[in-house]
């Protein structure tokens, strides 16, 4: 990627290095995993139950604005161009984008939706417009999915503002109609969320091209990191077999078409996943 010219943000919340204090385990562990499965964590294999909640703090304030390390100025400069991208897409339909906030921790992070863990992935919050960001995953993506390369991580971060998208847009109430439905029905909803993310990450890669940041390779990188983590190639490496059923995000195969319908349409009402008689 070309970032070069790109302004950082100032939205980032730099809590790595930032320990946890306090202990025992909440009685809230099972329903943060539930509002995490809801929600669609990304990639959606790691969601523990009963993980450590709520009666931890941490014990210093986090650090705001762009870090000044290498990767955390890539990670605002991406983060910048999301919001130069979005901003212009909401204005030409007369709305105006509230930008979420990046938070780069280690390990686990306490969000307004429970604990985050490293090993869920990155993921949004849509009670605090925050996407969450363990920089060991970047590091995931290279050696356990073999998905290298800067416009991957990018991808992932585009991703996670996606869902923020969603939230702006009122999409992401469908998560919540869908909550009294069966485990069929719900994994329907988010696959058909988690698509609409992957098209809408695809229409910031489209603009990102038109601003001249991204090089040759670079598709085909994003295209791998969405094939990389689809659900059925997730599934094979975790329990060595694929359950459709299960699926929450997509297959690889489906989030690679629908990046590429955004990316190459560079138009949000292509990525009507809601809509679509098929996936
Ligand atoms: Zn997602």
């Amino acid at each position: 990627m070309e970032l070069g010219n790109q302004r950082s943000s100032s939205n980032v919340e730099d809590r790595r290095g930032i320990g946890m204090v306090g202990g025992g385990i909440g009685i809230g562990g099972i329903a943060v995993a539930v509002v995490a499965y809801l929600l669609g964590f990304d990639p959606g294999t790691a969601i523990q139950v009963g993980q450590q909640v709520s009666t931890h703090q941490e014990s210093r304030p986090a650090a705001k604005g762009a870090p000044a390390d290498e990767m955390g100025q890539f990670v605002s400069k991406v983060l910048g161009s999301t919001e130069d991208v979005w901003s212009a897409v909401f204005k030409r339909s007369g709305a105006q984008y509230r930008a979420p906030t990046l938070v780069l921790y280690e390990g686990q992070v306490r969000s307004a939706c429970g604990m985050g863990q490293a090993a869920m992935g990155p993921f949004y919050c849509p009670n605090d417009e925050k996407l969450y960001i363990d920089l060991a995953f970047f590091r995931d993506l290279q050696a356990r999915f073999r998905a290298p390369g800067d416009f991957a991580q990018a991808y992932v971060i585009a991703h996670e503002v996606a869902h923020h998208v969603q939230n702006l847009t009122g999409q992401f109430r469908k998560m919540e109609a869908a909550r009294g439905g069966s485990a069929a029905q719900r994994n329907q909803v988010s696959v058909r969320m988690e698509l609409q993310a992957d098209c809408y990450a695809g229409v910031w890669g489209h603009y990102a091209g038109t601003m001249k940041q991204l090089d040759d390779g670079d598709l085909a990188e994003a295209l791998n990191a969405a094939s990389a983590i689809g659900d059925d190639r997730l599934q094979k490496q975790t329990q060595g077999r694929v359950v459709p059923e299960s699926f929450t995000h997509g297959s690889s195969e489906q989030r690679v078409r629908w990046f590429k319908r955004g990316m190459e349409s560079g138009q949000p009402r292509a990525c009507d996943t809601f809509s679509a008689a098929t996936l």
